[in-house]
Formats: structure tokens, C-alpha cells, sequence
């Protein structure tokens, strides 16, 4: 039973449970509980939605799918198109919270630096997997990407970002194995950016974070696009870069499954010279996220050198 266990922090969990539970590690000399950690995250969050939505122009709640059912959140959010030109670089941001939490709506951090810039912002939901089964979730950001790659190549953009968070690192990861899978091209995509994800989710099967989103270890397997870089470097393309980054002060899982992702992509043909780790000094799991409305962020200042702004 995990519930005796306590974990260092203090925190009733196992070992294994604790090295993947974000909210512990952060910031020397926080003083916060993992409670209050999340909280404040979700109240910056909601905060700068609000924020941003009164500030800069917005095209909210656009299908993606063909889905009909009212509950679903397969919808993206768009903003800045109306201040961008039409060959815009479109920054696209797929949020976290371990497949059960979170929403589009709170992945708006990024958007008034860089609308400033001169780029479009897409915020892309997906249903939350105590509802579906992961591998769903993964198909959803993949049609997600297609259609965002369509419709900019359509607009004329110079080129699409793609930056997925925690778990949306992970779902952008399996997505573009999926469509590497399918054979299908994005000529729009030039940067990946995977922040602070896991790519081998077997280890989260029969834990606080695995069980209330029924994860097995058929499904675990057959979402870990580590155990698939040969067909996600199909789905990366010809020209992509793929950067997995992790804040400085991350447990060490978070570090080992990002430079596993690499090394797995880096010997697939092609791909050496486009892949790179990088720590990101300074950060936590929270505050890599939070600190994205300050254009100072390095985090920042590097995605608009990636999108040339
Ligand atoms: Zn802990």
C-alpha cells in the first residue's frame, strides 16, 4: 500500500510516484507545499487568460475535428491573427497535466510576447483521458497538428513551432509518430520543442498518476514514442529541429527520459545535426511555464530566434 509511504518531501507517495510528481521539485528555498505550488500555477494561469483575451485579438473554440459531442475540448484557440501578417510564424502550444487535468484556455502565458512579435499563437485542447483512452488523446493532437499545418500553409505562414509541456510533450511526441506512422508530411514544421516530458510512460502504469486514466502496459506501450523515434523522426521530417528541454531543477527522470528521446531520434537517419537537449537554467516543472509572459524568459528570447521575430 502506498499510502503509509512517505516520499522526502514529505509528501504520502512512493519512491517511484515522487520522482514523477512535478509540484515537489522546485526552486530551492521555496517554501510552498506541492498543494500550494499548483494552485498558484492554476491562478497565474487564469489570470493571464483573462489577460490576454482583453489585450490581443482572438478566434476562440475552432473545431479540429469532425467530433460533434458538446463535452469535447477538441478546439483551438487562435490569437494575434488579426495583428499578424499573413506569412506569420505560427507558435503552437500544447499544454499539461498528466492527461487528466489542465486546459487550453490556461496555456496563454506565451501569447502577448509574442503576438508583439509579430506571431500567431494556437492553443490546442484535447480530451482528458479519465474519459478516453490515452492513444485517443494521441490521435487528437495529431489531427490537431495537421490541421494547423494545412491551414498556415494555406495562410502563407514562414513556419510553425510546435511546443508541447509536460504531458503535452509527450502527446506531441506520439502524435508526430503517429503521423510519421501515416506517412504524412508537414511542410510547415521547422521546431519541436519537448518541455518537460516523458516518453516512456510504462513506469506511471499502477500509480496515482497511471490508474484514475486506466493506464495498462498495452497502453502505456503503445503510446511512448520513445519506443517508436524511428516513425516520429518520419513524422519530424526532412527539416525540423527537435529541442527537449528540462528545468534546471526537475527531478532526474525528467533529464534521463529527455536525453533517452534524444539519443533514440539523434541515430535515426538524418536527424543527428537536428536534435538537442537543453537545461533551462533556474526553472521548475511550474515556473518555466509561468515566467513565458516576460519576452526576458531565455526560454523565450530562444523561441523567438527559433521563429526569427
Ligand atoms: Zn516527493
Amino acid at each position: 500500500m502506498t499510502e503509509q509511504q512517505l516520499c522526502k518531501h514529505g509528501e504520502s507517495c512512493s519512491e517511484l510516484e515522487c520522482v514523477y510528481s512535478c509540484s515537489h521539485w522546485r526552486k530551492p528555498n521555496d517554501p510552498r507545499n506541492p498543494a500550494s505550488v499548483i494552485n498558484d500555477f492554476v491562478s497565474a494561469l487564469i489570470a493571464s487568460g483573462q489577460k490576454c483575451r482583453e489585450n490581443v485579438s482572438t478566434e476562440l473554440d475552432v473545431p479540429y475535428s469532425d467530433q460533434t459531442n458538446s463535452d469535447s475540448q477538441q478546439f483551438i484557440d487562435f490569437y494575434g491573427l488579426d495583428e499578424a501578417p499573413v506569412d506569420a510564424p505560427v507558435f503552437v502550444f500544447i499544454h499539461g497535466g498528466y492527461w487528466q487535468e489542465g486546459s487550453r484556455k490556461l496555456a496563454t502565458t506565451m501569447v502577448e510576447p509574442s503576438v508583439a512579435r509579430g506571431a500567431v499563437v494556437a492553443a490546442v485542447g484535447y480530451d482528458l483521458a479519465t474519459n478516453v483512452d490515452i492513444g485517443e488523446l494521441v490521435k487528437q493532437v495529431a489531427s490537431a497538428i495537421k490541421y494547423l499545418d494545412r491551414r498556415f500553409e494555406a495562410r502563407g505562414t514562414r513556419g510553425m513551432l510546435v511546443l508541447g509541456h509536460s504531458a503535452g510533450a509527450h502527446l506531441i511526441a506520439a502524435a508526430l509518430a503517429l503521423i510519421g506512422d501515416e506517412l504524412h508530411q508537414l511542410p510547415t514544421l521547422r521546431v519541436v520543442l519537448l518541455l518537460s516530458g516523458i516518453y516512456d510512460i510504462r513506469p506511471l502504469v499502477d500509480t496515482y498518476i497511471g490508474r484514475p486514466i486506466k493506464l495498462t502496459m498495452d497502453s502505456a506501450t503503445s503510446a511512448s514514442p520513445l519506443l517508436f523515434a524511428e516513425k516520429m523522426s518520419s513524422g519530424v521530417g526532412p527539416v525540423a529541429s527537435v529541442i527537449s528541454i528540462v528545468g534546471e531543477y526537475e527531478s532526474s527522470v525528467f533529464f534521463e527520459q529527455a536525453e533517452e528521446m534524444c539519443r533514440a531520434l539523434h541515430n535515426q537517419s538524418g536527424m543527428a545535426d537536428r536534435v538537442a537537449t537543453w537545461q533551462l537554467d533556474d526553472e521548475d516543472h511550474f515556473s518555466e511555464i509561468e515566467n513565458m509572459d516576460d519576452p526576458q524568459q531565455p526560454l523565450m528570447r530562444a523561441i523567438f530566434a527559433w521563429m526569427e521575430i
